[in-house]
Protein backbone atom coordinates (compact mmCIF):
# COMPACT_ATOMS: atom_id res chain seq x y z
CA UNK A 1 0.00 0.00 0.00
CA UNK A 2 1.16 3.43 -0.60
CA UNK A 3 2.34 4.75 2.68
CA UNK A 4 0.68 8.05 2.23
CA UNK A 5 -2.52 6.98 1.62
CA UNK A 6 -3.93 5.53 5.06
CA UNK A 7 -6.85 2.61 5.24
CA UNK A 8 -9.73 4.43 6.54
CA UNK A 9 -12.11 3.49 9.26
CA UNK A 10 -14.95 2.19 7.02
CA UNK A 11 -12.52 -0.83 6.22
CA UNK A 12 -12.62 -2.54 9.05
CA UNK A 13 -13.97 -6.18 9.14
CA UNK A 14 -16.90 -6.83 10.72
CA UNK A 15 -16.83 -10.45 12.86
CA UNK A 16 -18.77 -13.08 10.55
CA UNK A 17 -22.17 -13.84 12.67
CA UNK A 18 -25.58 -14.77 12.61
CA UNK A 19 -27.62 -18.54 12.84
CA UNK A 20 -27.57 -19.58 8.99
CA UNK A 21 -24.06 -18.35 8.80
CA UNK A 22 -23.19 -20.70 11.62
CA UNK A 23 -25.00 -23.82 9.83
CA UNK A 24 -23.33 -23.23 6.71
CA UNK A 25 -20.25 -22.95 8.16
CA UNK A 26 -20.88 -26.32 10.38
CA UNK A 27 -22.22 -28.25 7.34
CA UNK A 28 -19.01 -27.17 5.26
CA UNK A 29 -16.43 -28.93 7.53
CA UNK A 30 -17.50 -32.08 6.29
CA UNK A 31 -16.95 -31.72 2.76
CA UNK A 32 -14.28 -31.42 0.91
CA UNK A 33 -15.46 -27.71 -1.00
CA UNK A 34 -12.43 -25.05 -1.25
CA UNK A 35 -14.63 -22.02 -0.60
CA UNK A 36 -12.67 -18.42 -2.17
CA UNK A 37 -14.31 -16.91 0.82
CA UNK A 38 -12.50 -18.75 3.87
CA UNK A 39 -9.79 -18.96 1.99
CA UNK A 40 -9.33 -15.45 0.72
CA UNK A 41 -10.95 -14.70 4.42
CA UNK A 42 -13.32 -12.10 2.85
CA UNK A 43 -14.83 -9.68 5.28
CA UNK A 44 -17.99 -10.20 4.02
CA UNK A 45 -18.61 -13.92 4.86
CA UNK A 46 -21.10 -13.17 7.33
CA UNK A 47 -23.38 -11.21 4.84
CA UNK A 48 -23.26 -13.77 2.29
CA UNK A 49 -23.29 -17.08 4.11
CA UNK A 50 -26.33 -15.67 6.23
CA UNK A 51 -28.03 -14.22 3.09
CA UNK A 52 -29.17 -11.08 4.60
CA UNK A 53 -32.97 -10.58 4.21
CA UNK A 54 -34.11 -12.84 1.33
CA UNK A 55 -32.17 -15.44 3.43
CA UNK A 56 -30.53 -16.41 0.03
CA UNK A 57 -27.12 -17.55 1.23
CA UNK A 58 -24.07 -17.15 -1.18
CA UNK A 59 -20.53 -18.88 -1.40
CA UNK A 60 -18.29 -18.62 -3.63
CA UNK A 61 -16.16 -22.26 -5.30
CA UNK A 62 -13.05 -22.25 -7.11
CA UNK A 63 -12.44 -24.64 -9.74
CA UNK A 64 -9.42 -25.93 -11.92
CA UNK A 65 -6.70 -25.91 -9.08
CA UNK A 66 -5.22 -22.78 -7.50
CA UNK A 67 -2.70 -22.16 -9.91
CA UNK A 68 -3.20 -19.61 -12.72
CA UNK A 69 -1.28 -19.53 -15.97
CA UNK A 70 -1.71 -15.26 -16.26
CA UNK A 71 -0.29 -12.99 -13.74
CA UNK A 72 -2.51 -9.96 -13.06
CA UNK A 73 -0.91 -7.10 -10.91
CA UNK A 74 -4.16 -6.97 -8.54
CA UNK A 75 -3.84 -10.84 -7.49
CA UNK A 76 -1.78 -12.41 -5.76
CA UNK A 77 -2.70 -15.81 -6.84
CA UNK A 78 0.46 -18.52 -7.48
CA UNK A 79 1.15 -18.56 -11.58
CA UNK A 80 3.04 -21.57 -13.79
CA UNK A 81 2.55 -21.67 -17.31
CA UNK A 82 1.84 -25.81 -16.26
CA UNK A 83 -0.52 -25.65 -13.88
CA UNK A 84 -1.64 -29.29 -12.56
CA UNK A 85 -4.02 -31.10 -15.43
CA UNK A 86 -7.71 -30.61 -14.20
CA UNK A 87 -9.53 -33.09 -11.31
CA UNK A 88 -11.72 -34.76 -13.89
CA UNK A 89 -13.88 -35.85 -11.18
CA UNK A 90 -13.87 -31.80 -9.64
CA UNK A 91 -17.42 -31.63 -11.58
CA UNK A 92 -19.27 -34.74 -9.98
CA UNK A 93 -17.82 -34.03 -6.51
CA UNK A 94 -17.89 -30.62 -6.31
CA UNK A 95 -22.13 -30.74 -7.38
CA UNK A 96 -22.16 -33.83 -4.76
CA UNK A 97 -21.03 -31.66 -1.64
CA UNK A 98 -22.96 -28.96 -3.06
CA UNK A 99 -26.39 -30.45 -2.40
CA UNK A 100 -25.74 -31.71 0.89
CA UNK A 101 -24.46 -28.12 1.98
CA UNK A 102 -26.39 -25.68 3.20
CA UNK A 103 -26.22 -22.98 0.51
CA UNK A 104 -28.92 -21.54 -2.06
CA UNK A 105 -26.84 -19.89 -4.64
CA UNK A 106 -23.17 -20.87 -5.68
CA UNK A 107 -20.87 -18.58 -7.28
CA UNK A 108 -18.31 -21.11 -9.64
CA UNK A 109 -14.50 -19.33 -10.29
CA UNK A 110 -11.61 -19.92 -11.28
CA UNK A 111 -8.27 -19.15 -12.03
CA UNK A 112 -7.15 -18.56 -15.78
CA UNK A 113 -6.24 -21.84 -17.93
CA UNK A 114 -4.81 -20.70 -20.97
CA UNK A 115 -3.14 -23.97 -20.69
CA UNK A 116 -6.11 -26.05 -21.73
CA UNK A 117 -7.62 -25.67 -25.42
CA UNK A 118 -11.16 -24.24 -24.45
CA UNK A 119 -10.01 -22.36 -21.40
CA UNK A 120 -11.99 -24.67 -18.52
CA UNK A 121 -15.31 -23.85 -19.82
CA UNK A 122 -15.80 -27.56 -20.68
CA UNK A 123 -14.96 -28.59 -17.34
CA UNK A 124 -17.34 -25.28 -15.89
CA UNK A 125 -20.03 -26.27 -17.78
CA UNK A 126 -20.19 -29.99 -16.07
CA UNK A 127 -19.91 -28.73 -13.11
CA UNK A 128 -22.79 -26.63 -13.34
CA UNK A 129 -24.81 -29.53 -15.08
CA UNK A 130 -24.14 -32.08 -12.06
CA UNK A 131 -25.29 -29.16 -9.61
CA UNK A 132 -28.30 -28.84 -11.00
CA UNK A 133 -28.99 -32.42 -11.72
CA UNK A 134 -28.53 -33.27 -7.85
CA UNK A 135 -30.23 -29.74 -6.41
CA UNK A 136 -32.14 -28.61 -9.42
CA UNK A 137 -33.37 -25.34 -7.14
CA UNK A 138 -29.88 -24.34 -6.80
CA UNK A 139 -28.97 -21.02 -8.25
CA UNK A 140 -25.48 -21.07 -9.98
CA UNK A 141 -23.40 -18.07 -10.94
CA UNK A 142 -20.21 -18.76 -13.09
CA UNK A 143 -17.27 -15.73 -12.87
CA UNK A 144 -15.11 -16.93 -15.74
CA UNK A 145 -11.95 -15.93 -17.43
CA UNK A 146 -12.25 -14.54 -20.99
CA UNK A 147 -11.54 -17.91 -22.31
CA UNK A 148 -8.56 -15.79 -24.38
CA UNK A 149 -11.80 -14.42 -26.67
CA UNK A 150 -12.91 -17.87 -27.31
CA UNK A 151 -16.46 -17.28 -28.50
CA UNK A 152 -17.28 -21.07 -28.74
CA UNK A 153 -15.88 -21.84 -25.28
CA UNK A 154 -18.33 -18.25 -23.74
CA UNK A 155 -21.43 -20.19 -25.82
CA UNK A 156 -20.59 -23.70 -24.27
CA UNK A 157 -20.77 -22.22 -20.73
CA UNK A 158 -23.54 -20.18 -21.38
CA UNK A 159 -25.83 -22.83 -22.63
CA UNK A 160 -24.68 -24.81 -19.16
CA UNK A 161 -27.56 -24.23 -17.69
CA UNK A 162 -26.50 -21.24 -15.40
CA UNK A 163 -28.25 -18.50 -13.91
CA UNK A 164 -25.57 -15.49 -14.42
CA UNK A 165 -22.77 -15.31 -16.47
CA UNK A 166 -20.20 -13.17 -14.82
CA UNK A 167 -16.60 -11.71 -16.21
CA UNK A 168 -15.37 -8.74 -14.69
CA UNK A 169 -13.33 -5.68 -16.97
CA UNK A 170 -11.50 -5.86 -13.30
CA UNK A 171 -10.66 -1.88 -14.56
CA UNK A 172 -11.55 1.20 -16.63
CA UNK A 173 -10.22 1.04 -20.18
CA UNK A 174 -7.18 3.76 -19.69
CA UNK A 175 -5.69 1.35 -16.42
CA UNK A 176 -6.26 -1.80 -18.23
CA UNK A 177 -2.31 -2.37 -19.63
CA UNK A 178 -1.03 -1.68 -16.10
CA UNK A 179 -3.61 -3.85 -14.19
CA UNK A 180 -4.69 -7.12 -15.61
CA UNK A 181 -1.97 -8.91 -17.44
CA UNK A 182 -1.29 -8.41 -21.28
CA UNK A 183 -3.29 -11.45 -22.41
CA UNK A 184 -6.93 -9.87 -20.76
CA UNK A 185 -8.17 -6.77 -22.42
CA UNK A 186 -10.56 -4.64 -22.63
CA UNK A 187 -12.37 -4.89 -25.88
CA UNK A 188 -12.19 -8.89 -25.59
CA UNK A 189 -13.88 -8.23 -22.14
CA UNK A 190 -16.81 -6.37 -23.29
CA UNK A 191 -16.90 -9.03 -26.40
CA UNK A 192 -17.02 -11.92 -24.03
CA UNK A 193 -19.99 -10.20 -22.38
CA UNK A 194 -21.67 -9.37 -25.31
CA UNK A 195 -21.70 -12.39 -26.95
CA UNK A 196 -22.94 -14.21 -24.00
CA UNK A 197 -25.71 -11.68 -23.47
CA UNK A 198 -26.59 -12.47 -27.23
CA UNK A 199 -25.75 -16.32 -27.46
CA UNK A 200 -29.24 -16.97 -24.84
CA UNK A 201 -32.02 -14.84 -24.88
CA UNK A 202 -32.84 -13.27 -21.37
CA UNK A 203 -29.26 -14.51 -19.61
CA UNK A 204 -28.27 -12.14 -16.90
CA UNK A 205 -24.89 -10.91 -17.70
CA UNK A 206 -22.83 -9.26 -14.45
CA UNK A 207 -19.30 -7.49 -14.39
CA UNK A 208 -17.39 -5.79 -11.78
CA UNK A 209 -15.13 -2.77 -12.03
CA UNK A 210 -12.45 -2.22 -8.68
CA UNK A 211 -12.05 1.90 -7.54
CA UNK A 212 -8.96 3.54 -5.91
CA UNK A 213 -6.43 2.17 -8.73
CA UNK A 214 -6.50 5.99 -10.14
CA UNK A 215 -9.36 6.18 -12.20
CA UNK A 216 -11.33 9.51 -12.55
CA UNK A 217 -14.64 10.08 -13.00
CA UNK A 218 -14.83 10.19 -16.41
CA UNK A 219 -13.00 6.89 -16.74
CA UNK A 220 -15.23 5.22 -14.66
CA UNK A 221 -18.78 6.62 -16.54
CA UNK A 222 -16.85 5.72 -20.04
CA UNK A 223 -16.61 1.88 -18.62
CA UNK A 224 -20.29 1.68 -17.22
CA UNK A 225 -21.08 3.34 -20.24
CA UNK A 226 -19.65 0.86 -22.73
CA UNK A 227 -21.04 -2.35 -20.11
CA UNK A 228 -24.56 -1.04 -20.68
CA UNK A 229 -23.67 -0.72 -24.46
CA UNK A 230 -23.65 -4.29 -24.52
CA UNK A 231 -26.29 -4.78 -21.68
CA UNK A 232 -24.98 -6.33 -18.77
CA UNK A 233 -27.85 -6.49 -16.50
CA UNK A 234 -25.69 -6.05 -12.69
CA UNK A 235 -22.71 -4.20 -11.89
CA UNK A 236 -20.57 -4.38 -8.50
CA UNK A 237 -18.30 -1.65 -7.48
CA UNK A 238 -15.77 -2.34 -4.87
CA UNK A 239 -12.32 -1.03 -2.97
CA UNK A 240 -9.07 -1.91 -4.59
CA UNK A 241 -7.56 -3.51 -1.28
CA UNK A 242 -4.89 -5.83 -2.27
CA UNK A 243 -6.18 -8.86 -1.08
CA UNK A 244 -8.13 -10.30 -4.10
CA UNK A 245 -7.54 -13.77 -4.13
CA UNK A 246 -4.79 -15.42 -1.30
CA UNK A 247 -3.65 -12.14 0.06
CA UNK A 248 0.02 -11.75 0.35
CA UNK A 249 0.46 -8.87 -1.80
CA UNK A 250 4.42 -8.56 -3.41
CA UNK A 251 6.03 -5.09 -4.24
CA UNK A 252 4.95 -6.14 -7.59
CA UNK A 253 1.61 -5.48 -6.77
CA UNK A 254 -0.72 -2.27 -7.35
CA UNK A 255 -0.61 0.36 -4.58
CA UNK A 256 -3.93 1.69 -3.52
CA UNK A 257 -3.98 4.78 -4.98
CA UNK A 258 -7.24 6.04 -3.56
CA UNK A 259 -9.57 5.19 -0.47
CA UNK A 260 -13.24 5.74 -2.20
CA UNK A 261 -15.73 7.01 0.58
CA UNK A 262 -18.64 5.41 1.06
CA UNK A 263 -20.86 8.33 0.07
CA UNK A 264 -19.03 8.11 -3.38
CA UNK A 265 -19.94 4.59 -3.43
CA UNK A 266 -23.54 5.44 -2.83
CA UNK A 267 -23.09 8.25 -5.43
CA UNK A 268 -21.86 4.89 -7.63
CA UNK A 269 -24.73 2.80 -7.03
CA UNK A 270 -27.17 5.94 -8.05
CA UNK A 271 -25.46 6.84 -11.36
CA UNK A 272 -25.03 3.26 -12.23
CA UNK A 273 -28.76 2.62 -11.74
CA UNK A 274 -29.84 5.75 -13.70
CA UNK A 275 -28.35 4.70 -17.06
CA UNK A 276 -30.03 1.37 -16.77
CA UNK A 277 -28.11 -1.28 -14.77
CA UNK A 278 -30.75 -3.19 -13.17
CA UNK A 279 -28.57 -3.99 -9.93
CA UNK A 280 -25.60 -1.79 -8.87
CA UNK A 281 -23.85 -3.50 -5.59
CA UNK A 282 -21.43 -0.67 -4.48
CA UNK A 283 -19.31 -0.10 -1.28
CA UNK A 284 -15.79 -0.60 0.05
CA UNK A 285 -16.17 -4.06 0.67
CA UNK A 286 -18.33 -5.03 -1.99
CA UNK A 287 -16.68 -8.12 -4.37
CA UNK A 288 -17.79 -9.73 -7.16
CA UNK A 289 -19.90 -12.04 -5.51
CA UNK A 290 -21.12 -10.16 -2.54
CA UNK A 291 -24.29 -11.33 -1.67
CA UNK A 292 -24.70 -12.65 -5.32
CA UNK A 293 -27.98 -14.74 -4.97
CA UNK A 294 -29.72 -11.94 -3.04
CA UNK A 295 -28.69 -9.20 -5.93
CA UNK A 296 -29.65 -11.93 -8.55
CA UNK A 297 -33.20 -12.62 -7.12
CA UNK A 298 -33.49 -8.61 -6.57
CA UNK A 299 -32.43 -7.95 -10.44
CA UNK A 300 -34.88 -11.08 -11.39
CA UNK A 301 -37.98 -9.04 -9.68
CA UNK A 302 -37.06 -5.48 -11.31
FE1 LIG B 1 -17.74 -15.48 -0.48
FE2 LIG B 1 -17.85 -13.74 -2.50
FE3 LIG B 1 -19.35 -13.36 -0.36
FE4 LIG B 1 -16.73 -13.02 -0.18
S1 LIG B 1 -18.13 -11.77 -1.40
S2 LIG B 1 -18.03 -14.14 1.28
S3 LIG B 1 -16.00 -14.61 -1.58
S4 LIG B 1 -19.53 -15.08 -1.79
FE1 LIG C 1 -5.16 -15.17 -12.72
FE2 LIG C 1 -7.54 -14.06 -12.42
FE3 LIG C 1 -5.59 -13.57 -10.64
FE4 LIG C 1 -5.43 -12.54 -13.11
S1 LIG C 1 -7.02 -12.07 -11.54
S2 LIG C 1 -3.78 -13.57 -11.98
S3 LIG C 1 -6.37 -14.13 -14.35
S4 LIG C 1 -6.60 -15.53 -11.02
Amino acid sequence: RDPDVKKPEWLRQKAPQGQRFQEVKESLSSLKLNTVCEEAQCPNIGECWNGGGDGIATATIMLLGDTCTRGCRFCAVKTSRNPAPPDPMEPENTAKAIASWGVDYIVLTSVDRDDIPDGGSGHFARTVKAMKKQKPDIMVECLTSDFRGDLRAVETLVHSGLDVFAHNIETVKRLQRIVRDPRAGYEQSLEVLKHAKLSKKGLITKSSIMLGLGESDDDLKEAMADLRSIDVDILTLGQYLQLVIFLQPTPLHLTVKEYVTPEKFDFWKAYGESIGFRYVASGPLVRSSYRAGELFVKTMVR
